[in-house]
């Protein structure tokens, strides 16, 4: 026998049997980003390279070792999208978007990084991002943290805020050499990775997951405590809207987020049921990218949500879904009756969108299709016999309880069904 294919590692199926989670997620998100005038947009997978390396930052994991890059057969260097932002902020300047306006827009879909496969962590994975354009204010970054707080409460996840900001570019670099005096002072107590960054990208070590690196953070001076005038009052009117919508956060200055565009708000919610996964949902303010990246200068800010750490979250939702639509398991006995059901399910179905029909194929006994109905967890049973369809009815029997069994003419099924559901 031929060897079995396997799929790759860290890039999963997602079976027939959690696609209903899944759907009900994203129909969950996107519901609600429409609600708060977010339209959607969809940007390519594959984009140049450049796209990627210029938004996101040389000196990132991203970049430096987790892009799936190629040459295709024209020479040019491309790579599967590792996150969704740079893609859109291509595409608004692409298409001169924010010149029409502010900009607001969503989008969904497979992500690929090179990373060690584990819980939570895959290769490919999916986000659904959200992204503003051409809006500095601060209610629009509580907006964005507003919405995906309504949505943990939609679905039913417990997770908490941390919000920091990362002050203007200047500030920034200021603070930069700041804290590469103090990491250059205690050389010593750096581990391998930290070391590597120190003169690259200092602030990604305030990032390390090195428990032994703890303390030493602690002691690291921090950005918060050194924000230009302008960053400290967006800070400061964040807060306030935070506290005016009753949503908890815990100011972590600690948070630098690991891409390079971020300036002023970071954001991330946080489950504790993860492990070091945790983040199930990462944002931030991006004023200087669409100029980085060749368009005139706009404000932008977005977040990005993990879907499979929101799925592993979600145990009792498939109960949840199963609930919402009534389910149907037609029986049919002789050749005959084939045909009629057939032609009864489209016309129940064109009639009663929201029904789900399984119609039975095996022509088996009435007692086995019976057992395959139970199975099914079917809510009722149509049994359509060569001795109903001569009388041109059909029994029409309950599943769980709900009353008893009863013969109903054939053209009277979609009326009774639209009584009772
Ligand atoms: P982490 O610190 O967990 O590596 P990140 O900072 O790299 O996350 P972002 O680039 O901010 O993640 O992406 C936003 C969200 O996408 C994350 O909060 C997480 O939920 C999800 N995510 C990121 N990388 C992966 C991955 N390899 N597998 C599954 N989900 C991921
Ligand atoms: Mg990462």
């Amino acid at each position: 026998m031929p060897k079995k294919i396997q799929a790759i590692r860290g890039m999963n199926d997602l079976l027939p049997s959690n696609s209903e989670v899944w759907s009900e997620i994203d129909k969950t998100i996107s519901e609600l980003l429409l609600s708060y005038g977010y339209k959607y947009c969809r940007p390519p997978i594959v984009e140049s390279t450049e796209t990627f390396s210029r938004a996101i930052g040389e000196v990132t994991d991203i970049v430096e070792k987790e892009m799936y890059t190629w040459k295709d057969t024209s020479g040019d260097s491309l790579t599967l999208r590792p996150e969704g932002t740079a893609g859109v902020v291509r595409m608004m300047i692409e298409h001169n978007l924010p010149r029409e306006g502010i900009q607001k827009v969503f989008y969904d879909g497979p992500m690929f990084r090179h990373e060690r496969p584990q819980k939570g962590r895959y290769r490919q994975f999916h986000q659904v991002g959200a992204e503003v354009f051409g809006a500095s204010d601060a209610k629009i970054d509580a907006e964005l943290i507003s919405i995906t707080h309504s949505l943990w409460k939609k679905l039913g996840i417990d997770v908490r805020l941390e919000i920091n900001s990362l002050g203007s570019s200047e500030s920034r670099s200021s603070y930069k050499e700041l804290l590469q005096k103090f990491l250059n002072q205690n050389k010593s107590r750096l581990d391998e990775d930290s070391l590597r960054r120190l003169n690259r990208n200092p602030l990604r070590i305030l990032d390390s997951k090195n428990q032994e690196m703890t303390g030493l953070i602690a002691e690291a001076p921090k950005m918060i405590d050194h924000l230009d005038e302008e960053s400290k009052l967006h800070f400061s009117i964040l807060k306030n809207y935070l506290d005016s919508l009753g949503i908890n956060y815990e100011v972590n200055p600690k948070l630098v987020r690991g891409l390079d565009y971020y300036n002023k708000t970071v954001f991330e919610w946080v489950s504790n049921d993860l492990g070091s996964q945790g983040t199930i949902c990462g944002g931030g303010r991006y004023d200087g990218l669409v100029e980085k990246m060749g368009g005139n200068s706009t404000p932008a800010i977005g977040f990005a949500i993990g879907i499979e750490r929101i799925a592993l979250l979600i145990n009792d939702l498939k109960n949840r879904i199963a609930k919402n639509k009534p389910h149907i398991y037609f029986i049919v006995l002789g050749e005959k009756s084939q045909i009629e059901s057939m032609r009864l399910s489209k016309k129940i179905i064109e009639a009663l969108p929201s029904l789900i029909i399984s119609n039975d194929i095996s022509m088996g006994s009435i007692k086995s299709q019976m057992k395959k109905a139970d199975k099914s967890n079917a809510d009722f049973a149509l049994i359509l016999g060569e001795e109903e369809l001569s009388n041109k009815q059909l029994s029409f029997k309950p599943l769980k309880g709900q009353g008893d069994q009863q013969l109903i003419k054939l053209e009277g099924i979609i009326q009774h069904l639209q009584e009772i559901l």
